[in-house]
């Protein structure tokens, strides 16, 4: 918690109750001299171990040794070789679980700052793009355009390839864009760095849905060697307790997107969405923690149900911290059991029960209880379900051959990314399920490669 607090008070410069009702960015980057200042603090370990934390391996020590000589172009230049979108990871990364958990410096102390580094060489940093291979003439297809396809298709562009990315939504990004939102991810460093990635020579069509407007299959004949499907888990879960179908309960995923990429707070925008007086957000990632934040922009007091400690919470701690300093109240150890609504079928209240931890389990989490008789309620005229996702079955439903497990997952070899079907490879949170950003960008790179590996094995 001593590093949050030096990196609170160095990063955000609004008052949370003033930015608790605007959209703009509420962690700010690092100035020149901050940057130079934190970068000195890397002891460049030989084999460094943060490097092993990131899933695509960007160069850590090397990138920092550039910020801290002033060579942010440089810099930028080392984090691009392995990394297509290293403005949107310097933000959104839980780095605390990544590279920053591995590195030397945490062992006694802070870890250095290895996210906010990233994202001052992005924000700061100019570079040309990796000039692509000579043109092989084949044509490879990508299915979604979130982080994990931009990866693969930027790699495939590298070597050579001609890739069609095929986007359901009418904008790129996938999770970047209808996801995240724009105080913690603005959509102008989005779209700045996925143009970077289609200048790499990818052709972007949007409004099409692969599985209705053409299938997998489709594409195969029409020419396309090899399919990724980088089609994310936008399917929303739900706790299916009574009361579920009430008016004003939302899914996250939907509210998000009302939110994010339909500008439903705008007043210049015809997509309005419901002024709330008492919202609760049921969940403790960071989809809950967004939802929750957005509810307060938009309105009204909010509150987070969570049924473990917080302790517990799956949330990138910052994102904990900014929700509580913005005002929105946790309700921890609480579990719902029904939704309440009324005569009209708006919902009004949720019935929850108190929870208490118990034994670890199997991963070493420890299970949750609940306590008999210790049911309340707490106000809701808005109730927003963030409790995880899964993948849409659209494409294993129109693929023959495509295999997914119980939950929606496709399934892959143990390389993570090659699937049942011959000629089509999946990764991202079409695979993992709900995961990270850069989690979904290292099965893309990793896919882009095997993609290679088999198409050339094509041809022999
Ligand atoms: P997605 O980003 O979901 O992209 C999939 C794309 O495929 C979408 O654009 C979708 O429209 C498109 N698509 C789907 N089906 C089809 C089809 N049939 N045809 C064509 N296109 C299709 N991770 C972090 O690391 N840090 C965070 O702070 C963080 N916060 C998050 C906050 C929210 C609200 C959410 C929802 C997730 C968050 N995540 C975070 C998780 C992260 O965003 C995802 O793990 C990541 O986006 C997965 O990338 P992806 O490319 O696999 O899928
Ligand atoms: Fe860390 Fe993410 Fe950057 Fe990798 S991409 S070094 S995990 S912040
Ligand atoms: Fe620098 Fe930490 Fe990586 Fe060592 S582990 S090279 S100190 S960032």
């Amino acid at each position: 918690m001593a590093n949050m607090q030096t990196q609170k008070t160095k990063m955000c410069i609004q008052q949370p109750h003033v930015r608790n009702k605007n959209w703009k960015e509420v962690a700010l980057g690092y100035t020149f001299d901050e940057a130079k200042n934190e970068a000195a603090r890397c002891l460049h370990c030989k084999n460094a171990p943060c490097i092993s934390g990131c899933p695509v391996n960007v160069q850590i020590p090397d990138f920092i040794k550039e910020i801290e000589k002033g060579n942010t172009d440089k810099a930028l230049k080392i984090i691009k070789e392995t990394n297509a979108l290293p403005a949107v990871c310097g933000r959104v990364c839980p780095q605390e679980k990544q590279c920053e958990a591995r590195c030397v410096r945490g062992r006694k102390g802070e870890s250095v700052a290895i996210g906010r580094l990233e994202r001052f060489a992005a924000d700061n940093g100019v570079c040309e793009e990796i000039k692509p291979e000579k043109d092989k003439g084949i044509k490879v297809a990508v299915v979604g355009s979130g982080p994990s396809s931009l990866s693969c298709a930027k790699d495939l562009c590298a070597m050579g390839y001609r890739v069609h990315i095929f986007e359901a939504l009418h904008l790129p990004g996938g999770v970047l864009e209808y996801g995240i939102p724009e105080f913690r991810l603005p959509k102008e460093i989005v779209r700045k760095e996925i143009e970077t990635v289609i200048s790499a020579g990818a052709v972007l069509e949007t409004n099409s849905v692969i599985g209705k407007t053409e299938s997998v299959d489709e594409l195969l004949d029409a020419g396309f060697s090899a399919v990724y499907i980088g089609s994310g888990a936008g399917l929303p879960n739900f706790m299916e307790i009574e009361g579920e179908s009430a008016n004003g309960v939302f899914s996250a995923n939907e509210y998000l997107t009302r939110v994010n990429l339909m500008k439903a707070y705008r007043n210049d925008y015809d997509t309005p969405i419901k002024q709330s007086k008492n919202v609760c957000v049921i969940g403790g990632g960071n989809v809950a923690m967004d939802a929750a934040r957005c509810a307060k922009r938009v309105g009204g007091d909010v509150k987070i149900i969570y049924r473990r400690s917080e302790e517990e919470m799956p949330a990138r701690r910052e994102e904990i911290m900014h929700a509580k300093e913005e005002g929105i109240v946790f309700e921890l150890l609480a579990n719902p059991v029904k939704i309440n609504a009324d005569e009209k079928g708006n919902a009004s209240s949720v019935t929850c029960i108190k929870m208490k931890l118990g034994e670890e389990d199997e991963k070493g989490r420890k299970r949750v209880v609940p306590i008999e008789n210790s049911e309340f309620e707490i106000k809701a005229d808005t109730v927003i379900v963030a409790v995880g996702t899964s993948p849409n079955p659209l494409l294993k439903s129109t693929t023959p051959g495509l295999e997914s497990d119980k939950k929606g997952r496709i399934v892959t070899a143990d390389d993570g990314v090659t699937t049942t079907r011959e000629g089509v490879f999946a990764g991202g949170d079409a695979v993992t399920g709900a995961a990270t950003v850069i989690e979904a960008m290292g099965a893309g790179k990793k896919a882009a490669k095997k993609i290679d590996e088999y198409i050339k094995g094509l041809s022999k």
